[in-house]
């Protein structure tokens, strides 16, 4: 494949970021990338396993003739970031994002954005529990969706060329009005995540049955909790601070499920917990037919040794 940016900044050198650097390297995308994270430390392992280029201590400096910038840092921060960056970006360049919420990231990255740069906001639909440059791989968004919110006056050809770049990584494309990304967002992903994060607290706080038995009896289902429960902390606290409305609209409907699922319980109502177990393993089904799953048992991970 040929290059599609000569430079590209990378801000923000963590999981998304680290991918990002070996999908464009390993098909030969971008003719130079360089990188900006907060800590020398960060920047020095992403320099020292050849993620990027260069590093610099300012993200003002990264962005300088760079014809893509892609802020990969936690939501919460993208605003100060696009502050710093806007009297440094190069006209014609394009600012593209990948935070997990996307009105909020518009409304505080695109007023800094200067006349003559393309802001074009965008969520990869792929991530792993893991955080740090050594997480990425450059697989990470092969055949996962990546959605772009393109804003009013969007330039097309800006547009199709952030797009033919993250299509070279491997992810299909599609496009999405931000609050409506917004609302699928906290089904598919901020609600389901908020409430991991609930059932691994409520096994912590319960104290009629030890974390030695949670530990060692979680393959049963907990274990799967657990590993979205590991997400990081900086990263989800700024997800449901900024997709507030549409987290609690849905967690207000799931506790309406949840309340009924609760009386048919009480109530020994078999057949309408049935009939609703069967409509939610069709939905399953789905996710596989997709190509977004396999139906590998147990996620098709290798059965442990005896001796392991
Ligand atoms: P990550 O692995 O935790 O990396 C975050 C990076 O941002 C680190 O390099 C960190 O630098 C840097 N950073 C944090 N605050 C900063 C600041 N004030 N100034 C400069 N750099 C700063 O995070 P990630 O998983 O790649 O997530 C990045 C973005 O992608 C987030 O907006 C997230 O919502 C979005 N996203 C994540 C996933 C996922 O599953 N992880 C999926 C899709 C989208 P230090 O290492 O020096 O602290």
């Amino acid at each position: 494949m040929s290059v599609i940016y000569q430079k590209v900044a990378l801000i923000g050198l963590g999981l998304i970021a680290s991918s990002m650097a070996r999908a464009m390297r390993e098909k030969g995308l971008a003719g130079e990338i360089v990188g900006h994270a907060r800590s020398a430390e960060t920047r020095e392992t992403a320099l020292e396993i050849g993620l990027v280029d260069a590093v610099y201590e300012s993200a003002a400096e990264a962005v300088e003739g760079a014809d893509l910038v892609v802020l990969c840092v936690p939501v919460g921060v993208m605003g100060k970031i696009a502050a710093e960056i806007a009297p440094h970006l190069a006209p014609g360049a394009t600012v593209t994002d990948v935070g997990s919420v996307k009105r909020a990231v518009i409304d505080a990255v695109g007023p800094h954005i200067p006349e003559g740069v393309h802001f074009i906001p965008g969520h990869p639909l792929a991530g792993t529990e893991q955080s740090g440059p050594r997480a990425g791989f450059a697989t990470l968004f092969m055949n996962r969706w990546w959605l772009f919110t393109p804003l009013e006056g969007t330039d097309r050809k800006a547009l199709d060329r952030v797009k033919s770049l993250v299509t070279a990584m491997g992810a299909n494309v599609d496009e999405m009005a931000p609050d409506h990304h917004d609302l699928v967002l906290s089904v598919v992903s901020h609600t389901p995540h908020l409430i991991a994060y609930t059932m691994v607290g409520v096994a912590d706080h319960l104290r009629r049955v030890t974390h030695e038995e949670v530990i060692k009896y979680s393959a049963t289902g907990f274990r799967d909790f657990t590993r979205i429960a590991a997400s990081d902390p900086t990263m989800w606290r700024d997800v449901f601070l900024t997709n507030k409305e549409a987290t609690l609209d849905i967690l207000g409907r799931f506790t309406e499920e949840l309340f009924m699922l609760q009386r048919a319980i009480r109530m020994g109502d078999g057949d309408m917990l049935h009939d609703y177990f069967t409509r939610t393993r069709a939905i399953r089904r789905g996710i596989i037919e997709a190509g977004q799953d396999t139906d590998a048992p147990d996620f098709g991970r290798a059965v442990p040794k005896k001796d392991e």
